[in-house]
């Protein structure tokens, strides 16, 4: 039996091993850098370092590595072990301060999207010290920040780190309103994560699998998802052994995996976490997936965390469940229970809702991609439209709010709405809206709309930036006002009436949504392709600079970046396709035809006269020259991309490569019913789906 507890973190530089192995005054200088983003001393530095490679050695390390993420999605590392020469000729293990906190990864492929000339390619990492270092596979791993020389953000944590300082600011402004006096606000993130889990030898003979991370080819088996008999079903004793093995890989680096269960799709499964600090869970998704994928090859699986592997079956996203909370614990979207905690409630619910309305467009983008064009807007995920649902109940109040008409509750009971007096907000009377991009769910967000694949921090950059802004505004008129209580109320019922069309309590897979969503001038971004060139709206720009999130040139390279990553992953998909219809499927359709036109001739010869061989001979003769046509059209349509422009570029990958590849794909899907199995060049749906 795994004694859970000594396991926990027992891989981590946490506070218990800091305090057992740093003195008493470099403890206390680290614990206040991490609690207020100062900046650390050299020898602070240097003490910690010698600590943490000593603990590091003790856990089997022996090399360290700056990990970081830059803006592919991926995380990064370089090892580079702690050995140093002396001179009789043996090695001492070294690690000193300056290696802790700066790094210099010669990073000059990965993409910047404009940011750095290649003449300066190099860009540093920079310790953050809010993230605790950790030990996996014989490496410390020191999780870091990475900047180019010029000091422009490469990656995806710095901007998170300040857009979590950003509404700090300008929460802990509105609290003060509230005359509570609160040092920091931090948001904090549950990401539910869903993943297959396919066997690795079936992975191994698909092209598609290992090039795009999905099938491009695949007729629907006799038994798809329609019998609901997968999802919260028992799981299968190999899937079983290796969630227990993740929990405890998981455990181990303090990651506070929580609940595991299958999902809808066959071989689709879903972790989620205990939630933690935004920026905390943020490294601990990328290191979950990460495992994932390593303990599924230990297992004989392969972890496709790919938002659509397979067509026709449902897809995988992550639910970023996201809050507000003080330093003292206080959950600030938690409805209160007396009314003047509701009051500070319905404050920031207003500002979330003022936030999603204003910026729809940039939490769009923030879950656009390749992989999430196939799910958003297919009715399966949420729509590509951003809404909002805040269930009945708080419909209700909003609405009396606005009216000024009394609030009459789930009991019945008239309640007497002053100036400032707000009735008790039921708790979790919220149901459960399960198509909405955007749910409250008694005292969080769930913001539904992302990708499995995706690195969590773009979706919490945007949120947290975004309801920074509508704190700031709040903040400069209420600490105006003369009679705080009564502009508190103007400033709700304004704000309310003004974006109320973002909130949406009925049915997102509903067609009549998207004319009813059209009428209220909500935006619907189909692709990631018209999603992404938005990034760089005037209004945008203007938040970023404003809360010092990102500047302009920054915004233009993660556009530029985003870009030319789409294009990239259809170019492969498309080559990866035509590519296995050459190679693979052609040749098997051939041989199939061959066998037939053998039987054909044979029975002929033998004087049997019919036979279905000649009919089915002619369909499959038929089928496989339309492939190769279309295969044909599909390469010519690749070789006509534009290549000045990546927004021209991505907009024609999106309409007319697409398209291409659907024209190549529906003969390949019929031929595979027809050629016989032993024919057919790899594992079919049926084959990988419904494994024992
Ligand atoms: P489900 O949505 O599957 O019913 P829960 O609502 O219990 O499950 O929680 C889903 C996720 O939301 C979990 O990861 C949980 O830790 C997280 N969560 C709960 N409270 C908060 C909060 N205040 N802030 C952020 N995430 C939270
Ligand atoms: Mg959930």
């Amino acid at each position: 039996m795994t004694n859970v507890p000594e396991l926990f973190g027992s891989m981590v530089f946490n506070d218990t091993v800091m305090k057992e192995r740093l003195p008493k005054d470099v403890y206390k200088k680290l614990k206040k850098t991490m609690r207020e983003g100062t900046a650390i001393d050299a020898d602070v530095a240097a003490v910690v370092a010698t600590a943490m490679k000593d603990w590091a050695i003790s856990k089997g390390a022996t090399h360290y590595t700056h990990w970081f993420q830059p803006m592919t999605g991926i995380t990064a590392e370089k090892h580079d072990s702690f050995i140093t020469p002396t001179d009789d000729g043996h090695v001492m293990m070294e690690f000193s301060g300056k290696e802790l906190i700066k790094g210099e990864p010669d990073a000059s492929s990965f993409p910047s999207g404009g940011l750095r000339a290649t003449f300066e390619a190099r860009g540093y990492t920079a310790w953050d010290p809010t993230s605790y270092a950790f030990v996996k596979d014989g490496s410390l791993y020191i999780p870091t920040a990475f900047c180019s020389y010029t000091g422009q953000i490469l990656d995806k944590k710095t901007p998170l780190l300040r857009s979590m300082d950003a509404i700090s600011t300008q929460a802990c402004r509105i609290l003060k309103l509230f005359g509570k006096d609160v040092k920091r606000v931090t948001t904090t993130v549950g990401p539910e994560q869903e993943y297959f889990l396919i066997d690795r030898e079936d992975y191994a003979k698909r092209k598609d699998l290992i090039f795009t991370g999905r099938t491009l080819f695949g007729a629907m088996p006799p038994k798809g998802q329609e019998m609901d008999d997968h999802y919260f079903g028992a799981l299968r004793p190999r899937v079983a052994a290796f969630m227990q093995e993740l929990d405890e890989e998981l455990w181990k680096l303090g990651i506070l995996s929580k609940t595991k269960h299958n999902e809808v799709a066959p071989c689709q499964h879903e972790m989620a976490p205990v939630f933690t600090t935004t920026n905390i869970a943020t490294d601990h998704n990328q290191l979950t997936m990460e495992v994932m994928r390593t303990v599924a090859q230990k297992h004989g699986f392969t972890c496709l965390l790919h938002e659509k592997p397979f067509e026709g079956v449902n897809g995988s996203g992550k639910h970023n469940n996201w809050s507000i909370s003080t330093d003292r614990g206080e959950n600030l979207l938690e409805p209160g229970k007396n009314p003047s905690e509701n009051t500070q409630f319905i404050l920031f619910l207003t500002a979330v809702i003022k936030a999603v309305d204003e910026y729809q467009d940039l939490l769009r983008i923030s879950v656009a991609s390749a992989g999430n064009d196939h799910r958003l807007g297919a009715n399966e995920a949420p729509p590509a439209i951003i809404s909002m649902f805040i269930g009945d109940e708080l419909q209700a109040i909003l609405d009396s709010i606005e009216s000024g008409e009394d609030y009459t509750d789930v009991y019945k009971t008239k309640m007497d709405l002053g100036a400032a007096v707000l009735p008790a907000i039921p708790k979790d009377t919220t149901d459960r809206n399960r198509t909405s991009p955007f749910a409250f769910t008694g005292n969080k967000f769930e913001f539904r709309s992302l990708g499995s694949a995706v690195n969590i921090a773009c979706a919490n950059v945007m949120l947290n930036t975004a309801v920074a802004e509508e704190l700031r505004q709040f903040a400069d008129e209420l600490e105006g006002a003369e009679d705080f209580e009564k502009a508190l109320m103007a400033l709700v019922k304004r704000e309310i009436k003004a974006h109320k069309r973002i909130i949406f309590n009925g049915n997102g897979y509903d067609d009549s949504w998207v004319e009813e969503a059209e009428k209220r001038g909500l935006l619907n971004f189909k692709s990631a392709a018209d999603a992404f060139p938005h990034y760089v709206d005037q209004k945008n720009l203007d938040l970023f600079a404003k809360h010092n999130v990102y500047t302009s040139a920054e915004i233009y390279s993660r556009m530029e970046t985003q870009l030319e990553e789409y294009n990239k992953i259809l170019h492969i998909e498309a080559m990866t396709m035509s590519d296995m219809v050459r190679e693979e499927i052609t040749p098997a359709c051939i041989a199939f035809e061959n066998e037939l036109a053998g039987t054909v001739n044979a029975k002929k010869a033998a004087g049997v006269t019919g036979g279905m061989e000649a009919g089915l001979l002619g369909k499959v003769s038929e089928l496989t020259e339309e492939l190769y046509t279309k295969s044909a059209a599909l390469d010519e349509a690749v070789a006509a991309v534009p290549t000045d422009d990546n927004e021209k570029a991505a907009h024609y990958y999106h309409d007319v490569v697409i398209s291409a590849m659907d024209e190549v794909r529906a003969p390949a899907d019929k031929l595979e019913g027809l050629v016989g199995k032993k024919f057919w060049p790899f594992p079919t749906y049926s084959d990988i789906l419904f494994y024992v």
